[in-house]
């Protein structure tokens, strides 16, 4: 690493192979893990892999790229993908046999299409909207795709492995409503003469907090990075273990007398005197600007310890002083981890930035770099 340990993701394999080995013993069912963003900027391929390895049955990313990614990283488990352009040309996706998550009767044509050029059959799920007024087909849509689809089906052209749906909420009545609404769509899928292998309607809350709404597989995202979906529960309280631990190291020390100002514009000014640690990490590696005087704080030594001062591109500081003597150049920095190992959780930044953990950990920036651990 020639950067050393400057800006470093740990991504815990182990970690994520139990995440997912919990959520398959809890449903019984087919775990579908979600590796789109770059894995929730885990690093798409090592998390499809640990996976894999926990007993995922299958992958799904929302891009039809970030599919093909995967395959040539040699993932060859079954693959999904759901979020297509107006103009995508499935011939790749055909040939490489990644499943199409299809809205609509244009994107059956297309993907029929591309079966016909590349001379083998696509494989096809049917994504339905059942109340999130997103992408999936509408219920007034639904009987003319299903039944194109069965006539493609019978024409070898494109076998249908699947029917989901994605929820708005978990955990109240709408789940309800939007179950009840993908049971209609199953029936009248079932009608039209398939009967879908795979039926799936839970992402991680709902998977986590909702047996009624796991039909025959799950699709879970964030529970198999070991972080919670839900603001008034812990990682460790639904079982769960987080895989990322963001890591860096003082790379600068600085003794200064009270009366201090630091970084852009002052808008932190020592009360003591104290010691200054100089962090390598800063918002373009995706800490949030705005937790600048938010009250964040990371550990150093196993201590927590306050970030002061404007957050700049590359950098930001963190106030040592009680540390002084005991902290030297190249002392790990931990922003965020597994609270369970004394790290900072990333509820934290989520919190302060009004944000959820989701958005922190997939904009963590590419020149962190993603270390397998
Ligand atoms: N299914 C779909 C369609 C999604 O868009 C997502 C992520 O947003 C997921 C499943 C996984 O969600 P979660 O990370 O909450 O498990």
């Amino acid at each position: 690493m020639r950067t050393g340990s400057m800006r470093v993701a740990e991504i815990s394999l182990p970690a994520i192979r139990q995440n997912v080995a919990h959520v398959r013993d809890l449903t019984g069912g087919a775990v579908i893990v979600v590796v789109k963003a770059d894995g929730y900027g885990h690093g798409a391929s090592i998390v499809a892999e640990a996976a894999l390895a926990g007993g995922a049955a299958m992958i799904a990313t929302a891009d039809l790229e970030e599919a093909l990614a995967l395959r040539e990283a040699g993932i060859e488990a079954p693959i999904l993908c759901w979020l297509h352009g107006v103009r995508v040309d499935f011939a790749d996706a055909v040939a490489a046999g990644i499943e199409i998550g299809v809205s609509h009767v244009q994107q059956l044509e297309a993907l029929a299409d591309a079966a016909r050029r590349v001379g083998r059959g696509a494989t096809a799920q049917l994504k339905i909207d059942t109340g999130l007024s997103r992408n999936g087909a509408a219920p007034d849509e639904w009987r003319t795709l299903f039944t194109r689809a069965a006539e493609l089906s019978r024409e070898g052209l494109v076998r249908v492995r699947g029917i989901f749906s994605h929820l708005a909420n978990a955990g109240d009545e709408n789940d309800r409503a939007q179950a009840a609404r993908f049971d209609e769509a199953i029936a009248m899928l079932r009608e039209a003469g398939i009967d879908p292998e795979l039926q799936h309607l839970a992402a991680s809350a709902a998977t986590l907090s909702s047996p009624h709404l796991r039909y025959n597989a799950v699709r879970v995202g964030i529970a198999a990075y070991g972080l919670s979906p839900f603001a008034d529960k812990t990682s460790a309280q639904l079982g769960l273990v987080p895989a990322m631990t963001l890591r860096s190291e003082i790379v600068a020390l600085r003794g200064v007398p009270a009366g201090t100002g630091v970084s852009y514009g002052f808008n932190h000014v020592c009360e003591t005197a104290t010691t200054l640690a100089l962090v390598p990490m800063g918002y373009a590696d995706g800490m949030p600007r705005a937790l600048n005087g938010a009250g964040a704080w990371v550990t150093v030594a196993g201590e927590p310890r306050p970030i002061v001062g404007r957050i700049g591109m590359d950098q930001f500081i963190v106030d040592v002083g009680p540390l002084a003597g005991r902290v030297g150049l190249g002392e790990p920095v931990v922003l965020f981890g597994d609270p369970e190992l004394g790290h900072p959780p990333v509820e934290i930044w989520a919190g302060l930035m009004r944000t959820i953990n989701y958005e922190i950990v997939s904009g963590i920036g590419p020149r962190v770099l993603r270390v397998a651990a």
